[in-house]
C-alpha cells in the first residue's frame, strides 16, 4: 500500500491524478505498478514541523488505485473513502484497519454535473485577465467532477482543515456538494477582492492585503445586506456620526466602533441588535467633551442661594466657602459635602441650588435600598438587559460632563450578597480613582474628576467609615416654628398656588392660618408634610374657585379643618397630668426629634425586670444603670425592687435608637414611681446618666429641643457639657423653653420635686 499523505488539501472520491513516479517509490520499496493500492490520509498539522504521529492523521482516508504507468507518471484514480481504525504508527508507516465508508447518494448525477460545471465556469471567469490562467486554463478544462475541481483547488480554500475535513467526512453527496459549493464560492470571492486590493496596493505586504481583502469583502457583504434591509442604514450611519461627533477618547471609540461593527454584522433582526443599539446609544449621549470651569461670580452664587432657600445661613455660608475655593484652585470639584437631617430639611433641593448658582447642570442618583454593587458599577454586557449603573446613567441625564450630581441616601446602601456597594461609591467619589470610572456596562473609563458630587443622608450611623470619611458632614437640625412660617409664606405657598394654577389675588391664607397649619397639622423636622398640607390647601381653593362658589378664597384657622379635611394635632397630650412613673423624654430619630414618655411600673413580683416597647437591647443597660441608681439614692425603698417587678414601657410611635440619652428620664421616672410623686408634664428631659448620678451629654440637641417645642414642652433638662451645641438651637426656641442645664441626676429629681433640696445637697 503506498501512502500519500497531505495536509490543507482534501482527497475526494472519484478524482483521477498524475503522480511522478519518482514520488510514489519514495515511499515504497517495490517499483509501482499498475493496481497498487493506494491511501489519500489528511494530516491534522503540517509532516515539515516534524514526525508525524498517530494523531495526526485524520480518522477518515480515501483509497486509490493505481490505474496506468505512462513514462515516469502514474496515473491514480481515487475511489471511496475509508475510515481509519485502530491507526498505529510502525516504524516510517501506520498500521489500521481499513472500512469503506458507504456514500448517501441524494444527488443525481446530472444536477451535480450541472453544479460542477456553473462552478468551473465562475472560476474561469474569476481568473480571467490573470497571468495564472494562461497556463491553467486546460488543466481546468480537464477536470470532470466537482470532486476533482474541490480537491485540486482544496488548498486555495479559504476554510480550516477541520472544514476541509468535514467535507470528507460528510456522507450525503447532497449536503457535501452544498458544502463545497459554500467554500468555493465564499473563497472564490475572496480572491476577487483580494485581486482588487493587490492592484490598488503596491505594497508588497501580505498581511496588509489580507486584512484589506477580508474588510472589503465585509463592506461588501454589508452593502448587500443593507440593500437588502434598508432600514439598518439608518441606525448605523446615526451611529457613526454620533460616535464621530462625540468627542470620545480613544479607548471609548474603539469600543463603540467594535460595537457598530458588530451591529452592521448582526442585522436588525438579530437577536443582539437592540442591545447593541442600546449601548451604542448610551455611549454616544454622554458628553465625553471637557466642559470649561465657568467664571464664578460668589456673589451671585449668594444670591441665588438666598433666593431659593430661607435660612440654613450655616450650610449656605459652607457652600460658599467650597465654591470659592473651586474659584481659587480652577477647579470644577473639591471635598465632597454630606448633608445629614431628617427628611424634607431641604438637602436636596439645596444641592440644586448649588448647581443653579455655579451655572451647571444637575442631576439626583438615589441610592436608596441600593444593595447590588452593580447598581452603582453596572451590570456586565454578557447578558440581554445589562444596564449601566446609577451613576453614569445619572451622568447622561444631566447631559454634561461636570454636573452636580446630589447622590440621595448614602446612608441607605445596603450590602448584600450583590457585593459591598459603598465601595463602589468610595471609587466614584474619590479623586484619585474617579477620572478613569470604569462602569462594567459601558466597559472604558469615563472621567468624573470634574463632577461635583453632593450626598445627602437621614443618618450618619449607617454610613461605612471609609465613605464618611470621604466626606464632610454638614447637618440639617430641621426648622423651627418660625422659619417655617418664613419658609411657607415665601416659598411654599406661591409654589403651591402656581401649581395649582391659583393667581396671587385669588388665595389669601392669612398668618394666622399659616402658623396653625404648622403647629396643629403638622409635627415634623423638616417642611415636607407642609408641603403637602399647602398642595392640599390649594387644591381645596382651586375647586371652590372653579365650581364659581368664590372669586377669591381667603383662609383663617378655622377653615383649615374642612379645607384639609383633616382633623388638627393635639398638643394638650404632653401637659396632661400624669401618673407617678411617668416622664417625658426626648429622642433624635432619622425624623428629626421626638419626645417620647417613658412609663414605668412596680407590680407584685420577686425582681424581674420588664421592658417592652420599641427600645430594646441598649434600654436594658439604662435601665440597669437607673434601677441601681434609684436604690443607692432611695435606699429605704430598694426594698420594693426585690419584692415587685419593675416594668419599663415606652410607647410606640417614637423608634429612638439611641436608648442611652433616655437615662436621665429613665432614672427621673423610676425616683418618681418609688417616691410616688408625680412629675409635672411641663419638663422634658434628655442625657445619659452614670453610675455615680452623673449627667452626660448626648447628640442631635437641637433636634430634640426643636420636638420639645412642637410639642408644647415648656421646662428641658439638658447635660451641662451639651450647652456649647444650643448655639447651632434656633433663637426662637431658646426663647420658647426654659433650658436647664444639669450635671448630675439629683438637680433634676430636686427641681421636679422628687428630692428635696436639703437631700440633694447631703
Ligand atoms: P430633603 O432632601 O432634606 O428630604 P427636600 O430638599 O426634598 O428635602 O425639601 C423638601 C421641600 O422643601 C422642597 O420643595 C424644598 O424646596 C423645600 N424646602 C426645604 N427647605 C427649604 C428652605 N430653607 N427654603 C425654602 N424651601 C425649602
Amino acid at each position: 500500500m503506498i501512502t500519500i499523505s497531505y495536509y490543507n488539501m482534501l482527497s475526494l472520491p472519484d478524482v483521477s491524478c498524475y503522480f511522478q513516479l519518482e514520488y510514489l517509490n519514495s515511499k515504497s520499496d517495490k517499483p509501482v505498478a499498475a493496481g497498487d493500492k493506494v491511501l489519500f490520509l489528511m494530516l491534522t498539522r503540517d509532516e515539515k514541523e516534524g514526525h508525524i504521529s498517530a494523531e495526526d492523521v485524520y480518522p477518515i482516508a480515501t483509497r486509490g488505485v493505481v490505474e496506468s504507468i505512462e513514462n515516469e507518471w502514474a496515473l491514480v484514480r481515487t475511489t471511496s473513502r475509508v475510515d481509519l481504525d485502530g491507526i498505529q504508527p510502525d516504524g516510517k508507516h501506520f498500521q489500521a484497519q481499513l472500512r469503506t465508508r458507504p456514500e448517501i447518494s441524494d444527488l443525481d448525477l446530472e444536477e451535480q454535473q450541472e453544479r460542477f460545471q456553473k462552478m468551473r465556469a465562475a472560476m474561469l471567469d474569476a481568473l480571467e485577465g490573470t497571468q495564472w490562467l494562461m497556463g491553467a486554463r486546460n488543466y481546468i478544462m480537464r477536470w470532470s467532477n466537482m470532486n476533482e475541481l474541490i480537491t485540486f483547488t482544496s488548498s486555495m480554500l479559504q476554510i480550516s482543515s477541520e472544514e476541509k475535513f468535514a467535507i470528507l467526512a460528510e456522507d450525503s453527496v447532497a449536503r457535501r456538494a452544498e458544502n463545497m459549493e459554500k467554500a468555493f464560492y465564499e473563497s472564490l470571492e475572496l480572491f476577487k477582492v483580494n485581486r482588487e486590493a493587490q492592484s490598488a496596493q503596491k505594497e508588497n505586504n501580505e498581511q496588509l492585503y489580507r486584512e484589506q481583502a477580508i474588510r472589503k469583502q465585509i463592506d461588501f457583504l454589508q452593502d448587500e445586506l443593507d440593500k437588502l434591509h434598508p432600514e439598518n442604514v439608518t441606525d448605523v450611519q446615526k451611529f457613526e456620526q454620533k460616535i464621530r461627533e462625540s468627542g470620545m477618547n480613544d479607548t471609548a471609540r474603539a469600543e463603540a466602533e467594535k460595537v457598530l461593527n458588530r451591529m452592521k454584522q448582526e442585522g436588525k433582526d438579530g437577536h443582539e441588535y437592540g442591545m447593541l443599539y442600546d449601548y451604542l446609544d448610551f455611549v454616544t449621549s454622554l458628553v465625553w467633551k471637557k466642559e470649561p470651569a465657568t467664571d464664578i461670580d460668589l456673589k451671585a452664587a449668594k444670591a441665588v442661594l438666598d433666593e431659593d432657600h430661607f435660612g440654613l445661613k450655616k450650610t449656605k455660608g459652607r457652600i460658599l466657602q467650597q465654591i470659592a475655593v473651586m474659584a481659587l484652585n480652577k477647579k470644577q470639584s473639591g471635598s465632597i459635602l454630606l448633608f445629614v437631617g431628617a427628611p424634607g430639611t431641604g438637602k436636596t433641593s439645596i444641592g440644586q441650588s448649588i448647581a443653579k448658582a455655579l451655572g451647571r447642570k444637575y442631576v439626583r442618583v438615589s441610592l436608596g435600598g441600593v444593595r447590588d454593587e452593580a447598581e452603582i458599577r453596572g451590570h456586565r454586557r454578557t447578558y440581554i438587559g445589562a444596564m449601566p449603573g446609577r451613576i453614569m446613567e445619572g451622568i447622561r441625564r444631566s447631559g454634561a460632563s461636570n454636573p452636580v450630581v446630589v447622590l440621595d441616601e448614602v446612608d441607605k446602601l445596603v450590602r448584600d450578597y450583590g457585593g459591598d456597594p459603598s465601595s463602589a461609591l468610595l471609587e466614584v467619589l474619590d479623586p484619585e480613582q474617579n477620572a478613569t470610572f470604569t462602569d462594567h456596562y459601558m466597559n472604558v473609563p469615563y472621567d468624573l474628576s470634574d463632577v461635583l458630587f453632593v450626598c445627602t443622608a437621614n443618618t450618619t450611623d449607617t454610613i461605612p467609615g471609609p465613605l464618611l470619611d470621604r466626606m464632610e458632614v454638614i447637618s440639617f437640625p430641621g426648622y423651627s416654628a418660625l422659619e417655617k412660617f418664613q419658609i411657607a409664606r415665601r416659598h411654599l405657598l406661591p409654589k403651591a398656588m402656581e401649581k395649582a394654577g391659583i393667581q396671587a389675588e385669588q388665595l389669601a391664607v392669612s398668618d394666622d392660618a399659616l402658623r396653625a397649619v404648622i403647629s396643629d397639622y403638622t409635627m415634623e423636622a423638616g417642611v415636607r408634610r407642609l408641603k403637602n398640607r399647602l398642595d392640599t390647601l390649594c387644591r381645596a381653593a382651586a375647586v371652590k374657585l372653579v365650581s364659581g362658589e368664590a372669586e377669591q378664597v381667603s383662609v383663617e384657622p378655622g377653615d383649615l379643618r374642612a379645607l384639609l379635611e383633616t382633623a388638627p394635632i393635639r398638643h394638650d397630650r404632653v401637659l396632661e397630668a400624669k401618673a407617678p412613673g411617668i416622664v417625658t423624654g426626648l429622642a433624635w430619630t432619622q425624623a428629626g426629634g421626638e419626645i417620647l414618655f417613658i412609663e414605668s411600673l412596680l407590680a407584685k413580683g420577686n425582681g424581674k425586670t420588664i421592658i417592652t416597647g420599641q427600645l430594646g437591647d441598649v434600654m436594658k443597660e439604662s435601665v440597669q444603670i437607673a434601677v441601681s441608681l434609684v436604690k443607692s439614692m432611695f435606699p429605704d425603698q430598694a426594698e420594693r425592687f426585690e419584692k415587685n417587678d419593675l416594668h419599663v414601657h415606652v410607647p410606640a410611635g417614637a423608634v429612638p435608637k439611641d436608648g442611652p440619652s433616655a437615662g436621665i428620664t429613665l432614672t427621673t421616672a423610676l425616683a418618681s414611681l418609688v417616691t410616688g410623686t408625680p412629675v409635672s408634664a411641663e419638663y422634658a428631659m434628655t442625657g445619659e446618666v452614670s453610675l455615680r448620678g452623673v449627667v452626660m451629654p448626648i447628640g442631635g440637641l437641637p433636634e430634640k429641643l426643636m420636638a420639645a417645642q412642637r410639642a408644647g414642652v415648656k421646662k428641658v433638662f439638658i447635660p451641662e457639657e451639651n450647652v456649647d451645641d444650643l448655639m447651632d438651637v434656633a433663637e426662637e426656641v431658646k426663647q420658647a423653653l426654659e433650658i436647664i442645664p444639669v450635671h448630675y441626676a439629683a438637680e433634676v429629681l430636686e427641681r421636679v420635686g422628687i428630692l428635696k433640696p436639703a437631700s440633694a445637697a447631703a
